[in-house]
């Protein structure tokens, strides 16, 4: 932890003397000492202050400076002068390009910072002072375009000293090139051929999370990240050179013991790429805010927001507060303004480190970290444009997702997005203790087929394998806990399939080629699973059938889905299809397939994609509650013959991009069914459930509209069946 007190030092920045600069420059300049070192950047008020005409010769003009000038922005339809004081921490980011003594600068904060219209005002100041070419990369082609129509283009139309010098021929202002007078702005994306030519002064990466890590045309010959090669092309210009990147961090903590490593008391954890490492490489100045009861310095970060977290999210995050950690004093989210503002005059600021970690300086001062890159980490506590009741509520919110799915999808983003932090994973939900001795220990005692006495609703899910196809019947209860209610595989095809054979010679079940085979499938639907202790049995919420597997599989598969919709079957069968990684913005969603291209066929079916990473951690966690739990994943005791079987469900481990098969395991089956079944479940609105008073599918007892009265022998009696399909069906069509 920093010693507070030392902390003070920064009031003396204003004190900071011209010898106490070229001193510093002597330090940091090496071989190009003789070239005269610019002033320390400028403050607006500053600058003001003294506005002689001599101060405006161009290239003494300050970034922010010049975009007080000559650079309007919209501001709630209205277009305006630029203004500092909005986002007052973009002030020392911005004006650093114009250092002598960095060759780079990296900035971490959230989305709602403000980054944007300090790359604007930052990339357009050569426009107007000190020409020279300026590139900015984005993350690809799509972005660029969309940020030059929607953010670039509007500012230099409504900014007439700008406009004005824009060249006036059609091939001056393209989505890669803007012709000023005497100077291009030259915008790109990540690709050697865009970082490898042409000389630059400054050259802006934004987005950086979203480059790729390294660059290069053959993945075994990279040329080096792109910040390294941005600092290729501004090498003429020598030490006015200046390379920006900034970015929302989007790349892991990676796990890691490092022990008799004591971080300094700015460092970000360790993250593997990306702006995270460029910050730590650099100065870590972070944002400071003087207390106005005590007069300390402290960081308006989340973890400092105070707040009563027994309320429901939105509640809670209306009465969220920034509370001083010294005098612990709540100060209420309409001062945030007000204290950034106070922070550029010099109450608070941007504090750096030292080399000893011990003190904290502001970035002008001799003892600043050593290091070519100056950094700042903005959290987004302080951010002009997020407000803490949307924080608070945000992070409730995905803390309480979190807890019940075991997916932490949302939780992640709010730390990358919403608050600009690296994301880590609490160990607790990293795999691990699950085994097969674990699974063997916690069965629970089941008749196979029977679904336990807590069951709701029934989902079977149909895998698509070569030769047979593998089903699994699950059942859910209250707050979606679940129990694998029988496994079996089809294998044999209908009698009446084509090339059937006879004895020795009957072929096997061969879903890719034959759709007729698929008619196995059908009495799923209307299938009955008996419940423990009751005298009744549910039919499915939803059969869901994989969409994927060899050629002819999914043509078949989408053949067979109109065919149970003829038969007025489709609001129970659904075909589904996984997508990977960690993220898929969505966990399921049913709807028609994009447009095919890159050669895919385009479907007239609604598909039900599945984020299967995301579902899989929402698997493994529920796997691991079979201790005990709400949300707990149950396997069935007479599993416990069947080691194979049971080792399906503990077939694949997480990887840093997704869950895979353990090596050496063959069958991982038993995951993709209950994955499915889950989706199933889901899409049917299991997580919209209010279990104290659920919609008819999910009662218990022979009110649930899927609810058949079993016979005396535990056969559905077939009349009451069908008359229970019939207003089954005016059900489902009522809820739409
Ligand atoms: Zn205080």
């Amino acid at each position: 932890m920093v010693v507070f007190s030392r902390l003070r030092l920064c009031r003396s920045r204003a004190k900071l003397t011209r010898a106490d600069m070229l001193e510093i420059s002597d330090r940091a300049l090496g071989q190009i000492s003789d070239l005269p070192p610019l002033p320390p950047f400028a403050r607006a008020h500053e600058l003001l202050a003294d506005a002689l005409p001599l101060l405006d010769a161009p290239s003494r003009i300050s970034v922010t400076e010049s975009a007080r000038r000559n650079i309007r922005l919209e501001t709630r339809g209205v277009w305006q002068n630029f203004d500092p004081d909005v986002t007052p921490y973009m002030v020392e980011p911005s004006n650093t390009v114009l250092s002598r003594l960095y060759k780079g600068g990296a900035f971490v904060g959230p989305a709602q910072s403000g980054k944007t219209m300090a790359l604007i005002t930052t990339a357009l100041r050569p426009v107007v002072c000190d020409p020279s070419p300026v590139l900015i990369i984005h993350m690809d082609r799509p972005s660029r375009d969309r940020w030059v129509e929607e953010s670039l283009n509007p500012v230099i139309q409504n900014s007439p000293e700008i406009a004005d010098r824009l060249g006036r021929a059609r091939e001056d202002s393209t989505f890669s090139r803007k012709r000023f007078r005497g100077m291009r702005l030259n915008l790109g994306y990540p690709t050697p051929q865009w970082l490898s030519s042409a000389k630059y002064k400054l050259v802006c990466l934004t987005d950086f999370d979203h480059f790729p890590p390294e660059l290069g045309v053959r993945k075994d010959a990279p040329e080096g990240s792109a910040f390294t090669m941005a600092l290729q092309r501004i090498k003429s210009y020598l030490s006015r050179g200046f390379v920006l990147a900034e970015s929302t961090p989007a790349w892991p903590v990676v796990e890691g013991e490092q022990s008799n490593y004591e971080p300094g008391p700015h460092e970000m954890p360790l993250v593997k790429y990306g702006i995270v490492p460029l910050y730590n490489r650099g100065t870590r100045g972070r944002w400071y805010w003087e207390c106005r009861d005590c007069g300390e310095l402290f960081q308006p970060v989340l973890e400092q927001l105070h707040f009563n977290a027994e309320l429901s999210p939105r509640d809670a995050g209306e009465s969220a507060e920034m509370e001083c950690p010294f005098c612990h004093c709540l100060i209420g989210s309409q001062h945030k303004n007000e204290l950034n503002r106070a922070a550029l005059l010099g109450r608070g600021g941007w504090l750096h480190e030292t080399d000893s970690g011990d003190e904290l300086v502001p970035l002008g001062d001799s003892k600043v970290r050593g290091t070519e890159i100056a950094s700042w980490a903005l959290n987004g506590a302080a951010a002009t444009f997020a407000n803490w009741s949307d924080l608070v509520s945000r992070k409730l919110e995905a803390e309480r997702e979190m807890e019940k799915l075991g997916d932490d999808l949302d939780l992640a983003r709010f730390y990358y997005t919403d608050i600009g932090v690296p994301y880590k994973r609490a160990a607790n939900v990293n795999e691990g203790d699950l085994s097969l001795s674990f699974l063997r220990d916690n069965l629970q005692d089941a008749e196979k087929g029977v679904a336990p006495d807590w069951a709701r609703f029934v989902v079977i899910s149909v895998d698509v394998q070569g030769t047979y196809f593998p089903v699994q019947i699950t059942a859910f209860g209250e707050e979606g806990q679940a129990q694998v209610v029988d496994r079996f595989d089809l294998t044999v095809p209908p009698a009446d399939a084509p090339n059937m054979g006879q004895g020795e010679e009957a072929r096997k079940l061969d879903p890719a080629r034959y759709f007729e085979d698929w008619k196995v499938l059908e009495p799923l639907a209307a299938r009955v699973i008996s419940v423990a202790g009751a005298d009744h049995g549910l039919s499915p919420v939803r059969v869901v059938v994989d969409f994927q597997g060899r050629p002819g599989v999914s043509d078949n598969a989408e053949k067979f889905l109109r065919g149970r919709r003829r038969a007025q079957e489709g609001k129970v069968w659904r075909v589904s299809r996984g997508q990977g990684g960690w993220k898929t913005p969505f966990r399921i969603r049913h709807d028609f397939p994009d447009r095919g291209h890159g050669g895919k066929q385009a479907r007239g079916i609604k598909l039900l994609t599945i984020a299967t990473d995301r579902l899989k951690d929402t698997f493994a966690a529920s796997l691991k509650k079979a201790t005990g739990g709400s949300g707990a994943f149950f396997l069935p005791s007479w599993m416990r013959k069947d080691e194979d079987m049971l080792g399906e469900y503990v077939a694949e481990e997480r990887l840093s991009d997704g869950w895979a098969k353990k090596p050496g395991e063959i069958r991982n089956e038993g995951i993709d069914l209950s994955v499915m079944a889950r989706a199933g479940a889901e899409d049917k609105g299991l997580l919209k459930i209010d279990w104290s008073s659920p919609p008819k599918w999910a009662l218990g007892g022979i009110g649930n509209e899927n609810a058949v009265v079993l016979a005396e022998n535990a056969k559905p009696r077939r009349a009451e069946q069908e008359a229970r399909r019939a207003p089954t069906q005016i059900n489902y069509l009522k809820r739409g």
